[in-house]
């Protein structure tokens, strides 16, 4: 089966990885064409110079970009997907989307007999690398069917979300839950750090408790008190996820405080950290209010 891979970051790559072997055929493109270069070094697959050239021969395309708007620049124009896809394609997109753009992808392509369905995933790099992540899907259950082999290639989880759309409403309020707890777990943490609890002790009886998530089982101690923030999932890629919950909410007349506040938090971390800072470095933000470090025996900074 021919596919081809559009954007290989940081969980695009590891996605991609599992298609590269039978009874697939994979022609990939990155913006970066050195980073689809060191990829074909490692895997055997074809770069291609244009999203054009990558889908010319493809029956399944698969897209893994930022956001919708980066997957409405790469269909159009002169290079773009939608001067090549041949009829009776599926575009497979994987990235954290927004619904309304993700409809109207899907009636675009309709128009040229080209089937669409938002999959975005979740479990991070590490079920990325172990090709064990969760992909919701929206669409059409006869065109998940021709397409089924391809996700399960990468995903363990696979659950149909709704009409087109849908896996991506559902990708934007997980990660707005994400970002509330990152956000309530450093809050609490710094209280305590004030209060003279050692956070690590703080965090065994929390994770033995009802305050426990997975920011405090697995996030805070491996990255925060560590200081590592290895950089997985981009700060800037989660705003723009709890962003996509915020308009939906307004747009539904939904009343979410909390994800309101979280997204203006994070909106804030954004700006101060920047665009390639990890999304677990949200907490310092917190931790430079406080004048605490949430780290192992970390005493109050008076
Ligand atoms: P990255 O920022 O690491 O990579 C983004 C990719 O998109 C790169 O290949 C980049 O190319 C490409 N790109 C960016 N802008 C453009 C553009 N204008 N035109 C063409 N290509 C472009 O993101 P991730 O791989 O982390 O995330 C991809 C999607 O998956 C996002 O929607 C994210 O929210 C979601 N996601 C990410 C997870 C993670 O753990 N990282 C987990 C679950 C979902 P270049 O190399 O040139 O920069």
């Amino acid at each position: 089966m021919k596919i081809a891979f559009i954007g290989l970051g940081d969980i695009g790559e590891p996605m991609a990885s599992h298609l590269a072997r039978e009874p697939f055929e994979l022609v990939v493109w990155n913006r970066t064409a050195s980073k689809a270069e060191a990829f074909a070094e490692r895997h055997d697959v074809v770069v291609a110079a244009t999203p054009a050239d990558a889908v010319r021969n493809a029956w399944v395309v698969i897209t893994c970009l930022p956001s919708s708007a980066e997957v409405e620049a790469v269909l159009h124009g002169e290079n773009g997907i939608l001067s090549s896809i041949r009829k009776g394609a599926v575009l497979i997109d994987c990235t954290s989307g927004d619904p309304p753009t993700s409809r109207s992808i899907a009636a675009e392509l309709g128009g040229r007999g080209v089937e669409f369905i938002d999959a975005p995933v979740s479990g991070g790099t590490t079920a990325a690398k172990a090709g064990t992540l969760t992909v919701m899907w929206g669409g059409e259950p006869t065109v998940f069917e021709r397409v089924r082999p391809v996700i399960e290639a990468f995903g363990k989880k696979i659950v149909h979300a709704g009409p087109v759309g849908s896996g991506d409403a559902l990708k934007a309020v997980n990660n707005a839950l994400l970002a509330v707890h990152i956000l309530s777990a450093a809050e609490g943490l710094a209280i305590l750090v004030k209060a003279g609890v050692d956070p690590k002790v703080a965090l065994d009886v929390i994770n033995a408790s009802s305050g426990r998530s997975n920011s405090s089982e697995n996030l805070i101690p491996q990255r925060v008190l560590t200081r590592a923030f290895p950089r997985t999932f981009r700060l800037a890629l989660l705003e723009k996820d709890i962003g996509i919950a915020a308009v939906m909410a307004d747009d539904l007349d939904a009343k979410t405080p909390l994800i309101a506040l979280a997204a203006e938090r994070f909106h804030e971390a954004r700006e101060k950290l920047g665009e390639s800072a990890d999304h677990v470095e949200a907490v310092k933000i917190v931790e430079e209010e406080n004048g605490v470090e949430i780290k192992s025996g970390s005493p109050a900074i008076p």
